[in-house]
């Protein structure tokens, strides 16, 4: 056994340098692994190049306008203000950069040989980089996702997300197609610098998935800050025009627009990986189909991240990672854990959420205690800025447990990774009357919830 696994190059071959990879590809060198990594763009990934990172960046800048509204309610007057799209795109680009030099620095401490160019499996145990073939006992699979457009015409009109952290200068007009995290979070920033936004999304509401009362609120929020939000709308057709892009609706409206972003989602890069020769089973969205071990269908390949289609998340990818270090180098093995995985959307106001939404939580649990407060945030009691704040428990009746709690506001992201601790550590709602809040800020509401909402049942039996 020894004899064989010396005679491969390398003890694991990473493919993509991203979160999930680099993660990967650190702990399994540092627990006594031989390990080299091929990335073919920019080590980081989606997240720290063009996700994540640069997006909270724009959030950040897009955020300062409302921020001089508010200051007057404070005693404060601020002058004019004026933007510079191409100084903010070259600072985030300078951020980006710098981070960038970090991940490779990491590797390069790790003692990881890490390799610049497109990989390929030949088979189970060898990849080719350039002109380079070199052998692994194992691979781990971390290409991430790209983003896709719907079919039909005119897309090549459209820019992803990819494109949107590049453009030369800030259109003056946007419209943005979809209702996921993508659509939300950049309907929000070109709105935030001064884009007149419209948002066309298919479904009856923005942010399937999530919590109702969570989609509803934000969906208001998102219409008093001027973006005009259609649901239940889709996209005919899309026409170059001298100015810009017409936009045909399927409401038969035409609209005007500088800039198209199509934020429809990703799909996992799983393309000319050589995966069928190395005998790798995808699913039928092409994403490598792994176990709780993120073991692939050979035994000696694992995936980790958006390449599964599990949850695409940065975090997740890199537990992942940690989990596969553990059961392959660390004698620990162990699967990953997808319960209870928080999440935000930074979207203006942003959302959060652990844990499971209303009726997810009916359908498993069946009685519930919910809990909602909806409210204006101190901040806004001077600004005089119309926004409100709007947080959710949900409890299962039963043994009381707090199974899901969601937020639109101020801060949600900072708040909701607090709670979601209590969550996984399977606080009751006892727990969280049990806990002294702290004043004044809208986390404590999430301690002081004391009456639930009346429960379907109660409005029936009326
Ligand atoms: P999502 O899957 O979240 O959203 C895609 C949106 O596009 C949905 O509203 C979907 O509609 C719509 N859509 C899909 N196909 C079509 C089509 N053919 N025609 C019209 N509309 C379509 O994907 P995103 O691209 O926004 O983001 C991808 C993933 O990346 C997210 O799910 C998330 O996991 C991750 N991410 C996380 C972020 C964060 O943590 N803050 C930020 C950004 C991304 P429908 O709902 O009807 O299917």
């Amino acid at each position: 056994m020894d004899a064989t696994m010396a005679s491969y190059d390398y003890d694991l071959f990473v493919i993509g340098g991203g979160s999930g990879g680099v993660r990967g590809a650190r702990m399994a060198a540092a627990a006594g692994a031989r390990v080299a990594v091929a990335e073919e763009y920019r080590y980081g990934g989606t997240c720290v190049i063009r996700g994540c990172v640069p997006k909270k960046l724009l959030v950040y800048a897009s955020h300062f306008h409302e921020d001089f509204a508010d200051a007057a309610g404070f005693g404060w007057s601020v002058g004019a203000a004026g933007f510079d799209w191409a100084a903010l795109i070259a600072a985030k680009d300078r951020e980006i950069g710098r981070l960038e030099g970090i991940y490779e620095r990491l590797l390069a401490d790790a003692g990881v040989t890490a390799l610049r160019g497109h990989a390929r499996l030949l088979d189970d145990h060898t990849v080719e980089v350039g002109d380079r073939k070199v052998s692994a006992e194992t691979i781990l699979i971390a290409t991430g996702g790209h983003p896709v457009f719907p079919p039909g015409h005119g897309w090549e009109h459209a820019i992803s997300s990819n494109e949107a952290f590049h453009l030369a200068r800030l259109p003056e007009r946007v419209l943005v197609y979809g209702g996921g995290y993508i659509a939300v979070e950049f309907a929000g920033i070109f709105n935030g610098l001064g884009a007149r936004v419209t948002q066309v999304y298919r479904g009856p509401q923005i942010l399937r998935g999530f919590d109702d009362d969570v989609r509803d609120t934000l969906a208001g929020e998102l219409v008093k800050k001027g973006i005009a939000l259609q649901v239940e709308t889709t996209i005919d057709r899309i026409e170059k025009t001298a100015q810009g892009v017409a936009v045909h609706l399927s409401d038969g409206e035409t609209v005007e627009t500088d800039l198209l972003l199509a934020a429809t989602g990703r799909r996992p890069n799983t393309g000319n990986l050589g995966l069928d020769a190395a005998g790798v089973e995808l699913d039928a969205v092409g994403a490598v189909k792994v176990d709780a071990f993120s073991r692939s269908s050979r035994p000696n390949i694992y995936a980790v991240g958006d390449v599964t289609d599990r949850i695409a998340l940065t975090p997740v990818a890199i537990q992942e990672a940690m989990a596969f270090v553990d059961t392959v180098y660390r004698g620990r093995p162990r699967p990953m854990d997808h319960e209870n995985v928080p999440s935000a959307v930074f979207s203006q106001p942003p959302v959060a959420t652990v844990g499971l939404t209303e009726a997810a939580a009916r359908a498993r649990h069946g009685a519930l205690d919910v809990y909602r407060s909806s409210f204006r945030p101190m901040k806004h009691t001077l600004s005089g800025r119309d926004e409100k704040t709007m947080i959710k428990l949900i409890v299962e009746r039963a043994g009381q447990k707090v199974v899901g709690a969601h937020m639109v506001g101020l801060d949600a992201p900072e708040i909701i990774q607090g709670v979601a601790i209590a969550i996984k550590a399977g606080a009751t709602k006892a727990d969280f009357d049990a806990t002294v809040g702290i004043h004044p800020t809208a986390a404590e509401e999430f301690v002081t919830l004391r009456e639930p909402v009346p429960p379907p049942e109660a409005a029936a039996a009326e």
